[in-house]
């Protein structure tokens, strides 16, 4: 059986020092602008000390609290999607040569090793989904595939949930099962740690441990049961998709577009929505042409733009899509719903709509799906 090891909160430096020395870049969560973000990170004086988040619809505040910890929160706007699936990404330029013909050159990013510290499980979660669209298909994204290759993830499990997380209801948190390379459990005096892989070991190997004890490891199972049952929100069902697509007419759609601003925040801070669209960036000098790739969303009137019509140019039918995708024919494409609890939508929506409410309000509340 494996051993449980511990790091001391004061040995936490030399993990991003050990992980600086493998060559990553290491990025790991920041206050900043009232929020919690991932940033460039190479001191544990930079993360969010004794900081904890309230979250409700509409409304995110940090809270100081009384405890020396770097891990209280539960969420940020950011999600590490923007570190794989960048929100603009260069394609390739076109420039007019002096024989007044078109030069085409693929843009390749420049791609440093990069190692996250403070993944959480519903995160993880969406990693895998994001893998399963971008380079596990038909058709491999080669910006992503760069990436993805040279990420190296540290997960630290949610010990407190905030208002909104329904990782529990949708069965990807609040503890990490995979997907990490390290993982870890905070508690007063440091970190329970394991690592999942070689690679993660030649970095935990670098590291003063000792081994957990009993109490250490039951204090951290307690924490993780707590942040399961804080959370109040819950879905109807894991599988809502013919019970969505048997109610397209419901009047709660058109309810939606009463209070719905279709201004895409959900969209933006989903850490598994990956619509993109296209354009061109052309100087007035009509000699050369940047194409490049952006994030859309369901809300936009171009998403569904398609010979001259726009298709869902109504917010009740921007809404639908978006509900009916994430929680219905993903499982048609994925195999799963594409909602992984973390409750951003619910959050960063300005006007309060909360996705659990209207799944429930449409299915009935009586409805209990698989
Ligand atoms: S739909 Fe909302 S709760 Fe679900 S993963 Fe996306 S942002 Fe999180
Ligand atoms: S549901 Fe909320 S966040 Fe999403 S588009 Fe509508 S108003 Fe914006």
């Amino acid at each position: 059986m494996m051993k449980s090891l511990f790091l001391k909160r004061e040995h936490f430096q030399s993990l991003i020092n050990a992980l600086k020395s493998s060559g990553y870049k290491v990025i790991g969560p920041k206050e900043e602008h009232g929020t919690i973000v991932y940033k460039n990170l190479n001191f544990t004086e930079e993360l969010p000390q004794g900081v904890q988040d309230e979250q409700s619809p509409g409304k995110y505040r940090l809270k100081k609290i009384n405890n020396g910890r770097w891990f209280s929160w539960s969420n940020g706007p950011q999600a590490i999607k923007p570190n794989l699936f960048s929100p603009r990404e260069f394609i390739w330029r076109a420039i007019r040569d002096e024989k007044n013909k078109l030069q085409f050159t693929q843009i390749q990013p420049e791609i440093t090793p990069t190692a996250i510290i403070g993944v959480r499980a519903c995160d993880l979660a969406a990693l895998k989904l994001q893998d399963q669209h971008f380079i596990e298909g038909e058709y491999i994204d080669q910006y992503y595939e760069a990436r993805r290759k040279k990420l190296f993830i540290i997960g630290v499990n949610c010990t407190h949930s905030a208002d909104t997380c329904f990782c529990a209801s949708t069965g990807d948190g609040p503890e990490a099962s995979s997907g990490y390379d390290i993982l870890l459990t905070e508690l007063d005096t440091g970190f329970i740690i394991s690592s999942a892989n070689e690679q993660a070991k030649n970095i935990t190997d670098q590291l003063e441990l000792v081994a957990a004890n009993n109490e250490q490891l039951a204090e951290a199972r307690q924490q993780i049961q707590h942040a399961a049952t804080q959370q109040k929100r819950t879905l109807p069902g894991r599988n809502l998709r013919d019970m969505l697509f048997s109610r397209l007419d419901h009047p709660q759609w058109e309810d939606l577009t009463k209070r719905c601003l279709a201004c895409g925040n959900c969209t933006a801070v989903c850490p598994t929505c990956f619509c993109h669209s296209e354009h061109d960036e052309t100087p007035l000098n009509g000699n050369d042409v940047t194409h490049y790739r952006q994030w859309s969303s369901c809300f936009t009137q171009e998403h569904s733009y398609m010979h001259g019509l726009v298709i869902r140019a109504e917010t009740k039918l921007q809404y639908r899509q978006w509900l009916t995708h994430k929680l219905g024919s993903w499982h048609d494409q994925y195999g799963r719903a594409g909602c992984v609890g973390c409750g951003r939508c619910i959050t960063w929506c300005p006007a309060g709509i909360d996705i659990t409410e209207e799944a429930h309000a449409i299915c009935g509340e009586d409805y209990c799906g698989d």
